[in-house]
């Protein structure tokens, strides 16, 4: 009897390989991977079992599609301006729902872990029944691509590629190429200045290529909400083959969600061996779609322009599977993809205009920026009154420059723009002043208690492919047995730890876990501006131990009173009003406010109670150190002597058990 294998059977049947793993298991056959062959009964049956869910599923559509027609004509009938989902007053009673549930859920006390599951459940029910329902709308979902589901007013829109890969495998040539080939013809008057982003015509519609001068770019946008990218074209040259940065680049696309498009780039050189690139990327889990697999791989030259309008082709055929739409009858929102200071034009933001339009004379905010828009540019450098959805330009007139990733709206008034900017400056500052990692193991417990944290994202990095399988599988063993907590690898690589690994973490909310490597001080640096958590262990077992105690809140932190510094009163001065303050000079350690202090005088302690006010010059600070001068005041006690020695003893965090995991940041 002749046989098929399951890939093959899935190209062309037009599935998914899994799908149809998905189906046979359906029918019965288990335990097939997408390189098994079936044979032709079985075949049959699957097939069949398909053309019924198709048909089923088609129903189902044709009868959504008629009852949302029918609710869309009767709200058109009643209020025509409220059509579409997300309109303010509708996100006002979204958040007025979801305070009046955050206010009846309160504080639950949690006994055990069946409490513990049980109040997850009600949680996550609470929170995803209500939200869909009033169709509740983040401002970063606002400026996100909008696929499938189209308002009435929306159009099709033109896909944001960026484009990444392995330093000179080739980007920068290859945007280059592209916007001198393939350019519309009523745009022919040159690039006068290039605003860090491309639009390309091919067969009659445009593609927008953003500037991505790295991965870090890249992730950043990510990182304050904003999907900007649609596909990345991941550059691997022919000769070259798969190198660290292409790995990274891999592991940003795939943290992002975004589907990969692999050119394989060089292909004129003589020595140029694609078969050896797609062989290298089978070890990153990207497979071909010759070879059964998903991702697609174009061979181009950028050099010479071969290949280009097959990749082109690909990226308007994934466009059209995408259904890619922008709404221009919306408001205006726009994300930053670039920005700079100009000394003549002062700030310059280059943003992609998600949905509405932009004009020259509106009043935009941009993070801790805003202003009047007193010039626009498409994407040449020549000026324009006004852009669309869909399209990048750039804008003159923001009193700052914007982060990239930063979301641009319009507000009625400058005084509006000036206050919200203001208000986003001091959340800014606030989160800054906090200074500690954003997501941290120790808190993952109060995060399960109060709802916020259910997922547990880490990054792994470990010195061998085989522990670090070993770590992933463990991990996961632990997820699958701890119904409380999710985790999620959101990157997994070999060698040390890295910036981009940090940035990469940033983005996703993630904690790094080290296996046997290290963070040279660069990097910890970048974790603590970043405030990534960065824990290093050498043994398995404790990296789960720690998730397991985290998730039971043994990792809370503990405090332990401990001695912090000692200083010595060198002169004394009486201001009637305060009492005694004690001039002195910090010769160990520091003093702090609020310590617990003691006074000694000939070994013998004159004094013991709490450090009222620490003074640093003319300053009130909350902590002086070694080798600084500082003023002392105690509420209630005057007797200082010149030659008094103070100590100091403070709360400090400690570990609460000593482990082999070392913590950073
Ligand atoms: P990037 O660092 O990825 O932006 O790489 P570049 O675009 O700067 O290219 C690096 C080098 O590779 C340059 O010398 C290019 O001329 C060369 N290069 C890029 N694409 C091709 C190609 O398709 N064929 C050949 N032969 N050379 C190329």
């Amino acid at each position: 009897m002749p046989s098929v294998r399951v890939f093959a059977l899935a190209k062309k049947l037009g599935l998914r390989s899994e799908a149809l793993v998905a189906a046979l298991e359906q029918v019965g056959v288990t335990g097939v991977t997408v390189a098994s062959s079936i044979d032709e009964a079985t075949a049959q049956a699957v097939v069949e079992l398909l053309a019924e869910q198709a048909a089923h599923a088609r129903e189902e559509a044709e009868a959504k599609a008629a009852r949302e027609a029918a609710a869309v004509q009767a709200a058109a009938e009643k209020k025509p301006a409220e059509v579409t989902a997300g309109e303010p007053e509708e996100w006002e009673e979204a958040a007025e729902e979801e305070r009046r549930l955050a206010a009846r859920r309160g504080p639950v006390e949690v006994v055990g872990i069946a409490e513990l599951e049980r109040h997850i459940r009600e949680l996550q029910q609470a929170e995803t029944a209500p939200r869909q329902e009033a169709g509740m709308v983040t401002l970063a979902q606002e400026a996100r691509r909008r696929r499938g589901e189209r308002p009435a007013t929306a159009v099709e829109a033109p896909p944001i590629v960026a484009v990444l890969g392995h330093v000179d495998h080739g980007k920068t040539t290859l945007l280059d190429t592209l916007r001198h080939t393939a350019v519309a013809a009523s745009e022919h008057g040159g690039i006068t200045q290039h605003i860090g982003a491309s639009e390309i015509e091919h067969r009659g519609k445009r593609i927008v290529f953003i500037d991505t001068p790295g991965h870090k770019a890249f992730t950043a946008m990510r990182a304050r909400g904003a999907q900007v990218t649609d596909f990345v074209v991941l550059v691997v040259a022919a000769n070259d083959g798969v190198m660290p940065q292409t790995v990274e680049a891999i592991n940003h696309a795939r943290a992002a969600n975004v589907p990969i498009i692999v050119a394989i780039n060089k292909i004129d050189l003589p020595d140029a061996d694609p078969t050896r690139v797609k062989q290298q990327l089978l070890e990153h889990q990207i497979v071909p779609e010759e070879w059964g697999g998903h991702e697609i791989v174009v061979e181009i030259s950028a050099l010479t322009g071969q290949g280009l309008d097959n990749l082109l082709d690909t990226i308007l055929l994934l466009a059209e599977v995408e259904e890619l739409w922008v709404d221009p009858a919306a408001e205006f929102t726009g994300v930053v993809i670039e920005s700079s200071l100009d000394p003549a034009q002062g700030a310059l933001a280059t943003v992609l205009v998600r949905s509405g339009k932009i004009a020259v004379g509106d009043v935009v905010v941009a993070g801790a920026a805003y202003g009047r828009v007193r010039r626009l540019r498409d994407w040449r450098g020549k000026s324009i009154k006004e852009m669309e959805a869909g399209r990048p330009v750039e804008i003159v007139g923001l009193s700052a420059v914007p982060e990239a990733g930063e979301i641009v709206r319009a507000v009625a008034s400058p005084k509006e723009a000036r206050q919200r900017a203001e208000e986003y400056a001091e959340q800014a500052r606030q989160r800054e002043l906090r200074g500690v990692a954003e997501v941290q193991l120790h808190e993952l417990y109060r995060g399960l208690h109060t709802g916020e944290v259910k997922t547990l994202n880490l990054l792994l990095k470990a010195d061998v492919s085989g522990t670090l399988q070993a770590l992933e599988s463990s991990l996961q063993q632990l997820s699958d047995s701890m119904p409380e907590v999710d985790i999620n690898i959101v990157a997994a690589g070999i060698g040390d730890i890295t910036e981009s690994d940090i940035t990469l973490a940033a983005a996703s909310q993630a904690i790094v876990i080290g296996y046997n490597v290290l963070a040279d001080d660069h990097v910890l640096r970048v974790a603590a501006d970043d405030r990534v958590e960065i824990r290093l262990y050498n043994v398995i077992y404790q990296i789960l131990e720690d998730i397991e105690r985290a998730a039971a809140g043994l990792l809370e932190p503990v405090y332990e009173e401990q001695f912090v510094g000692r200083a010595t009163v060198l002169q004394l001065f009486r201001i009637s009003r305060l009492g005694v303050v004690a001039g002195c000079r910090v010769t160990d350690g520091r003093m702090q406010r609020g310590a617990r202090i003691e006074v000694k005088r000939r070994g013998e302690t004159v004094y013991e109670g709490k450090l009222t006010s620490l003074r640093h010059l003319k300053d009130d600070v909350a902590s002086v150190e070694a080798p600084n001068e500082c003023g002392l005041l105690v509420a209630d006690w005057r007797g200082w002597e010149e030659g008094d020695v103070v100590e100091a003893y403070a709360q400090v965090e400690v570990e609460r058990k000593a482990t082999a995991g070392a913590s950073a940041a």
